[in-house]
């Protein structure tokens, strides 16, 4: 059966990760939480025969050029990888160029300091701003997301036609909002880590669309069960339909969305506001150029009536109006007749 793109449906991923999960506890002989990186190794190797491997070598970021902000990817069968061969997962854990580059230099810097008997003092190194370190994320969250979302899900359904006919490079998005196949992924892989029925047990019976405050307690209790990061655990009950109040992460919380959606409307109305003002000033601008041009044409005395036309009497109760009027001019009336120009105004 082939699934177009389109037609997967959360509940599509949801089913697929819960007849994985059952084939897995089938054949490994026990239901083991949480699936942290070491069940997930196995998961890959005993359901579908694919191998993990660990990128602390930039191998992926030598083949992309700098800071492609990969997180994994998938080399399924029949697509050669850097490591020689397919059917695997590689998981990016390469620190950052700046970092690599920072700590050599550390070392030396301590080791001068040490030898001319100085206080070795702090030495640390600050990423540049936009640096991105694949290191934090869930290394089981990433297999998850390639066996369970790209492999199972999309690559042997052949969802997402040619696109999942060749390796997959997941990264992280710089856009909030992610491509349905990569939130596909995420969805079956969260099913997977964390199933349904087991985060309901966790929030002691409560169902989504339940509105949950992260308290210490929950976020102890979530994380430490699932071997969950901070944000794959919000991001887990926001997909559930959970609304969250006191979230470590804004983009989680419930009542800041609200006020966010209610500042989009906002942010719509000014927007139309702006346009309108700003075809405006088009407008103006383009009448005064038309001025410009008709200046420029002829006998520059010739347009001048016209030219004027539309500002009424631009120049009443100026005193002196053409003084001042042509004094931004200048460009225009150079070369043809200023002076003429100015002789006839004595006149
Ligand atoms: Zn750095
Ligand atoms: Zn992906």
């Amino acid at each position: 059966m082939t699934w177009r793109q389109r037609l997967l449906l959360k509940s599509q991923a949801m089913n697929i990760a819960e007849e994985l999960s059952k084939e897995y506890i089938r054949r490994a002989g026990k239901e083991e939480f949480p699936r942290n990186t070491d069940v997930m190794m196995d998961v890959a190797a005993t359901l579908f025969g694919l191998d993990v491997v660990f990128d602390d070598q930039g191998m992926l970021d030598s083949r992309f050029g700098d800071d492609h902000r990969i997180i994994g990817c998938l080399f399924p069968e029949g697509h050669a990888s850097p490591w020689g061969r397919d059917k695997l997962v590689v998981v990016n854990v390469t620190p950052p160029r700046c970092c690599r580059e920072a700590e050599p230099r550390i070392e030396a810097e301590k080791r001068r300091r040490r030898e001319a008997g100085e206080r070795e003092g702090i030495l640390m190194h600050v990423c540049k701003e936009d640096t991105f370190d694949p290191r934090p994320y869930n290394k089981n969250h990433t297999i998850a997301h390639e066996i369970i979302g790209h492999y199972a899900l999309h690559f042997r359904k052949g969802v997402g036609g040619e696109h999942f006919r060749r390796p997959t490079y997941c990264r992280n998005p710089q856009a909030t909002r992610k491509p349905p196949l990569e939130w596909q992924a995420d969805y079956a892989a969260g099913e997977f880590l964390m199933p349904r029925d087991k985060v309901i047990w966790i929030l002691d019976g409560q169902q989504p669309p339940a509105v949950i405050n992260i308290d210490d307690g929950l976020k102890k209790r979530f994380r430490e069960y699932f071997d969950a990061s901070q944000a794959m655990m919000e991001l887990r009950l926001i997909y559930l339909g959970y609304k969250l109040i006191n979230p470590v992460y804004k983009w989680a919380d419930y009542t800041k969305q609200e006020e966010d959606r209610r500042g989009e409307v906002q942010k719509k109305l000014r927007g139309r506001e702006q346009e309108r003002e700003r075809q405006e000033r088009l407008k103006a601008a383009k009448a005064f150029a038309d001025i410009g041009r008709k200046l420029k044409q002829g006998s520059p005395f010739d347009g001048i009536g016209d030219a004027f036309a539309g500002f009424g009497d631009p120049f009443a109760g100026l005193g002196d109006p053409f003084g001042q009027a042509f004094k931004g001019f200048d460009g225009i009336f150079s070369g043809f007749g200023g002076r003429n120009f100015r002789n006839q105004r004595r006149k």
